[in-house]
């Protein structure tokens, strides 16, 4: 088993964080990949856990250096994976989980396609995310109606990944990304196969 990076991506309110906290005893040891951002934390959000939260400068600054595997702008904030922790958690062998947007996915595919898998999870239905945006409580009406525009754009991508999950019952989508995260570990990297094939050979 290898290293691997689990891309998990889905419209804001679709049950990401809820899925991966459910799931997270039963997939053994993993990286989660905690993002940088420039929006503003909600309520219980806690910095260092859920998001660094840093202002433009700062995030620009981060730019700059070059300190980002992949950022974008999403419903007006940015959103970035630093790159340094990914590299040490995939140098100690471990699953690196990122929950982050289409954009990113991209990048993230055309930096490290070969060990990339990738999910993306919705709710059944755009009526449902709304209810779960809605019943969240975590956002005003402004931000919920950014993020179900946002969502009608998203869900088109969905055939760029590998698996989809649709959240209806928690258990059962946590049942199917148990099943992806164990999958994802017998991921093998090229140059890994490379290896593994003169190593075979006697070579
Ligand atoms: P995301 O991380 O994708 O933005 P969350 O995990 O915060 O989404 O979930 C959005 C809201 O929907 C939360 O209030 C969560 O409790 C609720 N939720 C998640 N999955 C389900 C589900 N299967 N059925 C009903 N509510 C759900
Ligand atoms: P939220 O504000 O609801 O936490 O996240 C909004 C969107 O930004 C979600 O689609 C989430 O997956 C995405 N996102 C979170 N972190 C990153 C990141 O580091 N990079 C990218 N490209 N998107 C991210």
């Amino acid at each position: 088993m290898s290293s691997a990076i689990l891309v998990l991506s889905g419209p804001s309110g679709a049950g990401k964080s809820t899925i991966i906290d459910a799931a997270s005893s039963e997939i053994g040891e993993y990286y989660f990949s905690v993002s940088t951002t420039t929006r503003e934390p909600r309520e219980g959000e806690e910095d260092g856990k859920d998001y660094y939260f840093v202002s433009k400068e700062e995030f620009e600054a981060d730019i700059k250096a070059g300190n980002f595997l992949e950022y974008a702008t999403v419903h007006g904030n940015y959103y970035g994976t630093s790159l340094k922790p990914v590299r040490e958690a995939l140098a100690q062998g471990k699953l690196v989980i990122f929950d982050i947007d289409v954009q990113g996915h991209r990048l993230v595919r055309d930096a490290m396609g070969d060990i990339v898998v990738s999910a993306f999870i919705t709710p059944p239905t755009l009526s449902e995310l709304e209810n779960r945006l809605t019943s969240r409580g975590s956002d005003n009406i402004d931000v919920i109606n950014a993020r179900i525009e946002n969502a009608k754009d998203e869900i088109k991508a969905i055939d760029e990944y590998d698996y989809v999950i649709i959240n209806d019952s928690i258990d059962e989508a946590k049942r199917a990304f148990v099943a992806i995260a164990n999958a994802a570990r017998y991921k093998m990297s090229n140059a890994q196969s490379a290896k593994f094939v003169q190593e075979w050979l006697g070579n």
